[in-house]
């Protein structure tokens, strides 16, 4: 069996309705499925397309989702405990169960307001990211307003997370907003789930520099098992293991770790349809002569030194 850290998926969203649940489901990601590795955590991020916003607003969106993570992990405490700390997460996992993380995906959850952050510390979130693919308030992303970096809000917000120990999470940003961010960060900041554009050129990947950056200032970035992330004409278990070698190349044996984006985007690359096959992303790359140490790291250790 194998470790297991994924900082990012959307499974909660899917269970929103209640006719899915986190326990057992048709999706890619439960966490029946969890008990097959060693040690097991993962992101929950909650998620909600601003252009779709509900008439009560995106915090009211804000606060059922995170209302349906918490009855999901309460009712499933057999299997998963909610936790925001690394101590925590080692102790939940020292009992077999699954620890549970919590991230927001794109600021528009919280209306872009500075004063709400105070909150969703206070549930445990401990990753954010400032847009999703819709540019906002904080700054433009990665498809709208391209060239647009932090507005001066996007930078009080920044600041907000960082004294609230939340992660920046840059998945989703401009460019612009990327390099505005990583000059001004006093902390560590995450790419929860995107690739090497080198190695597939998309905007939602990162490029050389913009890894580099995260490596120099102590952060991660999570390999996205997105097929449209990964390759565009065939994504394949061989095409992942790409970008994960690149990142390595780039000296990222301490910054790469997972984000596979799983109940995301359907399907999931090639060879991957859930995370019962996460072991064969590690065989492939134990395939390619990678030791257990650097396995480990990329599997556990990178993402779980940031708690
Ligand atoms: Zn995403």
């Amino acid at each position: 069996m194998i470790p297991y850290f994924d900082a990012h998926c959307d499974t909660v969203g899917c269970c929103l309705d209640g006719k899915r649940r986190l326990r057992q489901n048709e999706l890619q990601l439960d966490l029946v499925r969890d008990r097959a590795f060693s040690r097991r955590a993962q992101f929950f991020a909650l998620f909600h397309d601003a252009a779709k916003a509900p008439a009560d607003g995106m915090w009211a969106q804000c606060r059922r989702l995170y209302d349906c993570f918490c009855r999901e992990t309460e009712v499933n405490g057999d299997l998963a405990v909610r936790c925001s700390t690394g101590s925590q997460i080692d102790a939940a996992t020292a009992t077999g169960k699954a620890a549970a993380l919590l991230s927001i995906e794109g600021a528009d959850l919280l209306e872009c307001d500075l004063k709400r952050i105070n909150s969703v510390a206070a549930w445990g979130v401990k990753l954010l990211n400032l847009t999703w693919n819709r540019a906002n308030l904080l700054s433009g992303s990665h498809r709208e307003d391209t060239e647009r970096g932090l507005s001066q809000t996007g930078r009080a917000f920044v600041r907000t997370l960082e004294s609230c120990a939340i992660y920046p999470d840059v998945s989703h940003l401009s460019d612009a907003g990327f390099w505005d961010l990583a000059r001004m960060a006093r902390r560590p900041i995450v790419a929860s789930h995107s690739n090497a554009r080198a190695v597939c050129p998309h905007s939602r990947n990162l490029t050389d520099d913009q890894f580099r950056a995260i490596r120099d200032l102590g952060g991660v970035a999570g390999l996205n098992f997105c097929p449209a992330f990964v390759d565009e004409h065939n994504p394949s278990l061989d095409a992942l293991v790409r970008h994960a070698e690149h990142f390595l190349d780039l000296g990222g044996e301490k910054t790469l770790c997972i984000g596979g984006d799983l109940d995301g985007c359907e399907p999931a690359a090639t060879g991957i349809a859930g995370t019962q096959d996460v072991p064969r992303l590690y065989e492939a790359l134990a395939a390619r002569g990678y030791s257990e140490s650097l396995l480990n790291d990329i599997f556990w250790n990178n993402l779980r030194r940031l708690f």
